[in-house]
């Protein structure tokens, strides 16, 4: 039988001991693996991803310590945390802080001596939110249907896709009108002034900017600024959740 070495503490492992990654290298179950959240699909990631989604919990971690988890008991209505999920990991948004952090909870092994290990991200950089539900058999064999809350951050190194199990489609619906209203996303047409305007603006640009192609005089700046219109239009205005993120995580991006 070959034998492999892990390829981030350089342990031999074996056919039980060992993870195999996708870019063929292994690191070793008994460590290494348990460093990374349950949710982060090992088997699609390289050696690359593993050790970036290390780095991403430990930095994580520190900030969940000491600038989130404080805000959690905070009786300042403005700096409350919201949470999210069920089961593990949960998320907890921190809108005065234009953060999120994914949370999971180890109960006995214990990587940074916390029991509580989190990935942040900025609220600012949530690309995606979408229902997903899955029919899968329970431990007695009976078909059960389970809900999440896929989610998808753009720019991040790391775990940068999870799904959050939430307890059905309400709660799911409740999720994304929380993000939708954070980032000023009006998808009901009871409110669709606003709304309008924008994808007429959105529109209107695009029209030019295929006129401008179409007679070959599009330029760098015009294409740039259609792109700029339409990611407004279907990501919302996140100019503040940008920079409050970035107030934030200045002490820690040093
Ligand atoms: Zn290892």
């Amino acid at each position: 039988m070959a034998k492999h070495t892990c390829a981030i503490c350089g342990i031999e492992v074996g056919l039980m001991s060992e993870q195999k990654l996708a870019d063929g290298n292994f690191i070793c179950r008994k460590v290494c693996s348990k460093k990374t959240f349950k949710n982060f699909d090992k088997v699609s990631a390289t050696l690359g991803d593993v050790t970036a989604h290390i780095e991403q919990i430990e930095k994580g971690t520190r900030i969940w310590n000491e600038l989130l988890l404080p805000l959690k008991k905070s009786k300042n209505k403005d700096e409350k945390l919201k949470m999210m999920g069920v089961g593990g990991p949960l998320l907890y948004a921190s809108p005065s802080t234009g953060l999120v952090a994914l949370v999971e909870t180890r109960y006995k092994f214990m990587v940074f001596g916390k029991s509580e290990l989190a990935c942040v991200y900025r609220i600012a950089d949530l690309m995606q939110y979408d229902f997903v539900e899955e029919t899968a058999k329970n431990s007695e064999g009976k078909e059960e249907k389970k809900q999440y809350c896929a989610m998808m951050f753009k720019d991040t190194a790391g775990m940068y896709g999870f799904r959050l199990a939430v307890s059905g489609r309400k709660e799911y619906e409740s999720i994304a009108k929380y993000f939708d209203t954070l980032f000023g996303i009006q998808k009901t047409l009871g409110n669709s002034f606003k709304n309008a305007k924008r994808q007429m603006d959105a529109i209107k640009s695009i029209t030019n900017t295929v006129k401008a192609a179409a007679a070959g005089t599009l330029d760098e700046a015009q294409a740039a600024e259609t792109i700029g219109s339409v990611d407004a239009y279907v990501h919302g205005d996140r100019t503040q959740w940008i920079e409050k993120a970035d107030a934030a995580l200045a002490p820690y991006n040093k």
